[in-house]
């Protein structure tokens, strides 16, 4: 720390993401990226559009927002792009809550919501999840305080109905309720469609997981005309150019093509059933998985030192630390290729260390 760093930000620790390790080429499952590449007719707009890299892009965004908002039946008034939806959640956090507004969100979620409350000075409670690692949509009815919950959760895979968001949405009229759905296309239900009803409801997405696209850094919130319109405030107090050129037209295209991407995700939940049944046949215990990672633990092994022996043997996949969860590890679903070298490896290691 140089000595010119703000005391605000002194205590600050920083969200780690998951590793990108350049070293050696890993079978990578460990930052649910897709396995599959995206189509020829999203990096050929890419490229079109990389030829005009002098000029700024169009900091309104509005090919893509229109494009956006009408693929999920709402005004483009009512849709913000950012990059990543990283960037938009943070937006939230600066736009809705302070020292008088503060919020809540599990214990055991995405690792960003408390970084970006500290960020923001903003008070937090985590609430614990039950037993089973689920969030019980009671605990979040009548908290008077901003809400955000990953549905499906991160990292357990978990997902809430959308009866039970629109729980937590009705029972928090005077609160924001953040549903970040970053990973819902892979067979939770969006509760995009709520909106028309609760203008306290925000919901976030991003191009990284189901749309093949984390390398560009796309992502977006839904929510009513005023909710849209403070968040775009904080934007264009930030960063008006958030959405560069190629980026925006890789997303354009991506949109004309959402079949590629609906039968990418359909492939991808085949893969996690698969997995998961191979895994309980080698003894894991895994969580019931609405995204395109699994959650799991077994007596045989610690979930650090099978994180370590795959890693040891080019499989990267994702062990976190915290007390509660440390048993588990949390396996991005790939290719039905790099699932098979997953499993040759884990029975491999679990042979080796009976
Ligand atoms: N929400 C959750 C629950 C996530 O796991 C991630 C991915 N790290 C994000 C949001 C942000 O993803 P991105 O910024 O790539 O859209």
């Amino acid at each position: 720390m140089s000595r010119f760093f703000s005391e605000k930000y002194g205590s600050l620790t920083p969200y780690t993401p998951g590793e990108q390790p350049q070293d050696m080429q890993y079978v990578k499952l460990n930052t649910n990226e897709s396995p599959y590449p995206p189509p020829p007719a999203v990096i050929e707009a890419a490229k079109e559009a990389a030829a005009k890299l002098q000029l700024y892009p169009d900091p309104d965004c509005k090919a893509l927002t229109a494009a956006l908002a009408a693929r999920y039946g709402l005004s483009p008034d009512e849709a913000l792009l950012t990059n990543g939806s990283d960037e938009i959640l943070n937006f939230a956090f600066m736009a809705f809550c302070d020292p008088d507004h503060p919020i809540v969100f599990p214990d055991i979620t995405y690792g960003f919501y408390p970084v970006f409350a500290k960020l923001n000075g903003v008070p937090y409670t985590e609430i614990p999840l039950k037993a089973d690692l689920s969030i019980d949509p009671a605990d979040y009815v009548g908290v008077h305080k901003n809400v955000v919950i990953a549905n499906p959760n991160a990292p357990t895979g978990m997902a809430l109905s959308l009866a039970e968001i629109e729980r937590v949405a009705a029972g928090n009229p005077d609160n924001v309720v953040i549903v970040d759905e970053a990973y819902v296309d892979f067979g939770a239900e969006s509760a995009v469609g709520l909106i028309g009803r609760y203008d306290n409801l925000l919901v976030t997405q991003t191009f990284s997981k189901s749309r093949s696209m984390a390398g560009a850094r796309l992502g977006m919130g839904f929510g009513c005309r005023s909710l849209i319109a403070d968040l775009n405030t904080v934007k264009y107090a930030t960063n008006p150019y958030n959405i560069n050129r190629v980026t925006a037209a890789a997303g354009l295209a991506a949109i004309e093509n959402d079949g590629y991407f609906t039968e990418n995700c359909r492939r991808v939940a085949k893969t996690r059933e698969e997995t998961k049944k191979a895994l309980e046949a080698l003894g894991f215990t895994v969580l019931p998985s609405k995204s395109n990672f699994l959650f799991a633990k077994t007596d045989r092994i610690s979930g650090e030192v099978l994180y370590r022996e795959l890693k040891a043997r080019g499989v990267l996949i994702r062990h976190f630390t915290q007390e509660r969860i440390r048993d588990y590890n949390r396996i991005t679903i790939g290719s039905p290729e790099q699932m098979r070298i997953l499993l040759d490896t884990v029975r491999a290691i679990l042979e080796e260390t009976a």
